[in-house]
């Protein structure tokens, strides 16, 4: 059986862990933090006692079945359905954009059909394939819509205008022709009872396995294992030593209330006018416990430094081609495989990080008894 280091913790690092100390491999799991769970960490607040997602909102939703029996498997789930309201131009409305949304921005009574003909109308076709988020929102919703939910929470989050971005940004919020006001479109929705960092535990759970908290783990390291796993960001593993792979990171300011402060989990604040784009109060995230306290969040968005936790990959043609060159360095790399967000740059949801982890710990399985080589990407971070 093999000798493995994984590096990070998160939920990449810890599926992997759960699946190959089952096969029965010897694991060391490294992470630079002094917690595992990665971004999607949770914590008791010791005044509140409100569970708090230390690094923004995490909410779970998936339609894959696979993934959504195996992760209850380590911690139950509770029911919690993302109904997110947004604040533009002083009015509250329904996000994403839905029947409520656009009867009441337009002042009107449609219906469906109607809603639909009216996008139609509106809708700004160009000549060719919408290339960028903003002809996309143009092409969908026209301008009034796309300016008033879209274009300044768009430039605040990104840091650039919408034009600069890939319309598949934009491709993450369902636009919907009824009343339905889930933000997901996913067949399973919910947040653990006990919090990411209960389930992480659990995953990392297993005699084969031993995590490394505080520790950053060096490429000279891998030596020292017949396979390394790595998590962690793709450029960091080469000492960034072609540039720093571009990312948003995130600034959280804290406030402390009584009561319900704002009524809702999620309230995204699209004006550019205000600086922050999402204030979250977080007993809202788990409906099913009662707290006299309440702790809420303003957070801003802004360029991620060296020091800063990355968050969201930028990869826009110029972060493309620096990855280009990391992925084919990655490739050449002896006995290494690089998964997950960090590890091949790609802004992946939660249940995705899930079944890639499990697609590669069976990879490893299939390679190991086939005696071939485990490939350095599992999914190609440039496709
Ligand atoms: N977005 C927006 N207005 C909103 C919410 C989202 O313009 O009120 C855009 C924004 O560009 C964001 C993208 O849609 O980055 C995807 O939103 P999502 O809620 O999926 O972002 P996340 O929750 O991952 O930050």
């Amino acid at each position: 059986m093999a000798h493995i280091a994984i590096v990070g913790a998160g939920f990449s690092g810890a599926v992997l862990a759960q699946e190959l100390g089952q096969a029965g491999h010897q694991i060391d799991v490294f992470d630079t933090r002094a917690h595992v769970a990665g971004n999607c960490h949770t914590e008791r607040d010791a005044d509140s006692g409100v569970m708090l997602h230390a690094y923004g909102p995490h909410i779970f939703h998936t339609s894959n079945q696979r993934v959504w029996d195996y992760i209850r498997r380590f911690g139950e789930f509770m029911p919690f359905v993302n109904r997110v309201k947004a604040i533009t131009g002083g009015r509250v409305y329904s996000l994403p954009l839905n029947l409520l949304t656009i009867n009441q921005f337009v002042g009107a009574t449609f219906s469906p059909a109607q809603a639909e003909a009216y996008f139609a109308q509106v809708g700004e076709r160009g000549s060719g394939e919408p290339a960028n988020f903003e002809e996309q929102a143009l092409h969908l919703m026209g301008r009034d819509l796309y300016a008033a939910f879209f274009e300044g929470y768009t430039a605040k989050q990104w840091g650039m205008p919408a034009a600069a971005l890939p319309a598949s940004i934009l491709k993450r919020l369902p636009v919907r022709f009824n009343y339905d006001d889930n933000y997901y479109a996913s067949q399973y929705q919910g947040i653990p009872r006990e919090g990411y960092t209960a389930i992480v535990t659990r995953l990392l759970d297993l005699p084969s396995v031993t995590v490394h908290l505080g520790t950053r783990f060096t490429r000279a390291l891998a030596a020292g294992y017949d396979h390394v796993f790595c998590s962690g960001p793709i450029d960091a593993w080469f000492g960034c030593d072609e540039g720093r792979l571009g990312y948003r990171t995130l600034d959280f300011v804290r406030e402390d209330h009584v009561g319900d402060h704002q009524g809702n989990a999620v309230i995204n604040y699209c004006d550019l006018s205000v600086p922050w784009t999402r204030i979250s109060e977080h007993k809202h995230f788990a409906p099913w416990e009662q707290h006299a306290g309440t702790v809420v969040f303003k957070e801003y968005s802004r360029l991620c430094e060296e020091v800063d936790i990355p968050y969201y990959p930028i990869r826009l043609v110029a972060e493309k081609a620096l990855l280009a060159h990391y992925v084919s360095r990655a490739r050449l790399e002896p006995n290494v495989t690089f998964l997950g967000r960090l590890g091949t740059y790609r802004y992946i949801d939660m249940h995705v990080t899930i079944a890639e982890a499990l697609e590669v710990a069976q990879r490893y399985g299939d390679t190991q008894a086939a005696r071939k080589p485990m490939p350095s990407f599992v999914v190609d971070p440039l496709g």
